[in-house]
């Protein structure tokens, strides 16, 4: 009997799981993709938050629901409006990598308020995005600690 404590475990077990073994693929658009087509990808792809890359595959923003529906409740021409003027861009994006411990990027997501991180290797110039994680993910993380228990 080791004497740790269930919280003691569960810390333990926590410290087990990193991002690289929960990621999803990410879905990337490009900077000059218009709001409307967007709009059209992220139905199509099915997903809530959409990374946005320049010509060279760096990542330059984010682009989520709330990004697309406050752009459309205007009077603005959607199909001629690109992404990069409404998305939230570099170097406000939070990232994380591989090798990050998913805890880590839970206390993020609470931080920040929002919904998903991108997960990103630096390369010459900046980052490259290879991976998304989402409370989705976490959520799955969490069922899977309790299913290693029975
Ligand atoms: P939704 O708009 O679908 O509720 P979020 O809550 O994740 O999605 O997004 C809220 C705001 O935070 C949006 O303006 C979005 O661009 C921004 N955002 C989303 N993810 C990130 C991130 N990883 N880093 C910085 N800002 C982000």
């Amino acid at each position: 009997y080791t004497g740790k404590s269930g919280s003691q475990l569960l810390t333990e077990n926590l410290k087990k799981l990193y991002v690289k073994d929960y990621q999803s693929l990410p879905v990337v658009v490009h900077e000059n993709f218009s709001v409307y087509d967007a709009i059209c990808h992220m139905f199509l792809e099915d997903v809530g938050t959409m990374f946005v890359v320049d010509q060279k595959s760096l990542l330059v923003g984010v682009v989520s629901r709330k990004d697309l529906l406050r752009a459309s409740i205007g009077q603005q021409d959607l199909t001629s409006l690109p992404i990069n003027v409404i998305m939230t861009r570099m170097p406000n994006v939070t990232v994380c990598g591989g090798d990050d411990l998913l805890v880590h990027v839970a206390s993020k997501l609470i931080d920040k308020q929002i919904d998903s991180l991108p997960v990103v290797r630096e390369v010459e110039g900046g980052f490259e995005v290879f991976g998304r994680i989402t409370k989705t993910n976490i959520t799955k993380a969490f069922v899977s600690l309790s299913k290693d228990e029975m």
